[in-house]
């Protein structure tokens, strides 16, 4: 394992290389400026120092990489689906080499630990080899037989298509939605967040140097507002792979309402994870703990509701809160660290804030609510218990290392908590009791439940979320379903009779 010191050295050689080079957008193959000239610079959650200046893209950004990506529809959808397959695991194995680099400047772009980022970078490179390995069947469809006709279903890419990404764990999720796109056949713009721009730049550079023709995969940096409502609302782009907010999901419905886009949301989670006093409580206080404070907690899927059997409340409640103070906070690029900063001083305060309100609505702090070092954006590891379920902080969504403990008396107690919010992302199950596992698992309304486990992703199931948590599925065939159009052709296959109107 490398040093905090070393880690710091090699992180500032990658990031010199992007300053000296600069952030723009990349379209047809080319480095681009903006249009209109104009630039943002994105700060340090460590220290709220520049870190970056990046091209801001507008509507004519977006209108150039759009365009360019319709130009280069033709040729990468009719490729065969086998040489799709070795480009996209020419793109793994260009992560792979470049894991490293990517996991260094996306410590430094988010503040999330690098331990996680070391291990979010080669799960970019897992999710390429995933759909690469599917891209030649990716059309495959049925034939079916009717009297005098045979039917031939099949699927189509449905063409460009826009992927807008979140500012958590961005090189990673950014991967889950272009690695399906491009092996489906598509071509793609790609919008990250303005606030953890710098990976984006690598996975494009990573693509072109593995063969991935010009125009086949765009970048364009900007604002939500404008380069993102933009790429919702052109003619060109299809559909729309949306992750972040709820509240930007049905902004994005709203824009892309004129040109009629197909969209896939995978949107914000406030999930439960439900403890009953038969479960193995020490596990489960790991994965509580886990789940809530890895990645800063500014993760969709995080146990941030823990509902716990009211019998052993206080005993469990004692032992998560055993192990989360052993939770080291700190700079994101030492090893040690677990918990680095928020990844801006405007999110900090949104989760400081909340931690302020359940403090107002009555709850009990039980640990944490600080921000030690006040040059950056921390917040310690927290926990409100006594909490209500119509406090605010038990309901809606504060992306951040804050966990809201409630009892529950029974499983339709349980259950009744679990779904009484609008969130409907996934839920954690822990038991020991196999009837109970399946009740309570099949009654919580969410797209996505992990028995006994922590979220282990697998990749051929499906991932997403009910209620404002999103529509549609990512993984498996599940993705494919969403960037391609099925279309079916009917073949006469006798010369029948056909009505004739008129002479
Ligand atoms: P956000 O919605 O603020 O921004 C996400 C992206 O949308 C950014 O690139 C932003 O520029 C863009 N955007 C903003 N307004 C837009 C508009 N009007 N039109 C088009 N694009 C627009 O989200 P965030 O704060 O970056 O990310 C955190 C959120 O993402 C949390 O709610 C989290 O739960 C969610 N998330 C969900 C999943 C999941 O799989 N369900 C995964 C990760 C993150």
């Amino acid at each position: 394992m490398t040093t905090f010191a070393e880690n710091q050295a090699r992180a500032q050689v990658h990031l010199d290389r992007i300053r000296e080079r600069g952030v723009q957008h990349r379209i047809h193959g080319e480095w681009r400026s903006s249009v209109e000239g104009k630039t943002f610079t994105t700060i340090s959650p460590v220290d709220l120092e520049p870190l970056a200046d990046v091209a801001e893209g507008t509507a004519a950004d977006i209108d150039a990489a759009a365009n360019a990506a319709a130009a280069a529809f033709a040729d990468w959808s009719a490729m065969d689906g086998s040489v799709r397959k070795s480009l996209l695991h020419g793109v793994a194995d260009g992560i792979v080499e470049r894991a490293d680099e990517i996991a260094l400047i996306e410590s430094v772009d988010t503040g999330q630990a690098i331990r996680f980022m070391s291990k979010a970078a080669i799960r970019g490179a897992e999710n390429f080899r995933f759909f690469a390995d599917r891209a030649p069947e990716a059309r495959d469809g049925r034939v079916t037989h009717a009297p005098g006709q045979v039917n031939m279903t099949a699927r189509y890419p449905i063409g460009p298509v826009g992927v807008i990404t979140p500012w958590n764990t961005p090189f990673m999720l950014s991967t889950w939605k272009i690695a399906p796109a491009l092996a489906a056949g598509c071509t793609v713009v790609h919008k990250p967040a303005e606030l953890s721009p710098l990976s984006a730049t690598i996975l494009v550079e990573i693509a072109e140097e593995a063969g991935i023709p010009p125009g086949v995969f765009n970048l364009v940096h900007g604002a939500g507002e404008t380069a993102g409502r933009a790429l919702t609302e052109h003619p060109n782009v299809r559909a729309i792979g949306f992750v972040g907010e709820s509240r930007t999901g049905s902004q994005i419905m709203r824009q892309g309402a004129d040109t009629l886009k197909r969209v896939h949301f995978e949107l914000g989670g406030k999930n439960p994870v439900i403890v009953c006093a038969d479960a193995d409580l020490d596990r489960a206080a790991d994965a509580v703990v886990f789940m809530i404070y890895s990645l800063n907690g500014e993760r969709c899927t995080s146990s941030s509701r823990l509902l716990v059997e009211r019998s052993i409340q206080d005993a469990f409640i004692e032992r998560v809160a055993r192990k989360a103070r052993g939770i080291r906070v700190g700079h994101p690029l030492d090893p040690a660290t677990v918990v680095g900063p928020m990844i801006h001083p405007v999110h900090q305060k949104k989760v400081q804030d909340y931690i302020g309100l359940g403090q107002a609505e009555g709850a009990t702090l039980a640990f944490g609510g600080g921000s030690p070092n006040a040059s950056g954006c921390y917040v310690e590891p927290t926990l409100f218990t006594d909490a209500h379920p119509d406090m605010r902080i038990s309901r809606e969504e504060i992306f951040g290392p804050v966990l809201t403990a409630l009892p529950f008396d029974d499983d339709e107690d349980a259950i009744a908590l679990a779904n009484a919010i609008d969130y409907g992302l996934c839920g954690y199950v822990w038991t020991s009791d196999v009837t109970r596992a399946f009740r309570l698992s099949e009654n919580l309304d969410v797209g996505m439940v992990w028995v006994n486990s922590e979220n282990v992703r697998h990749l051929p199931t499906p991932f997403g979320g009910a209620k404002a948590s999103g529509i549609g599925r990512d993984g498996g065939d599940w993705s494919f379903e969403f960037y391609m159009e099925t279309r079916n052709v009917a073949f006469a296959t006798t010369r029948h009779h056909i009505p004739r109107l008129g002479g």
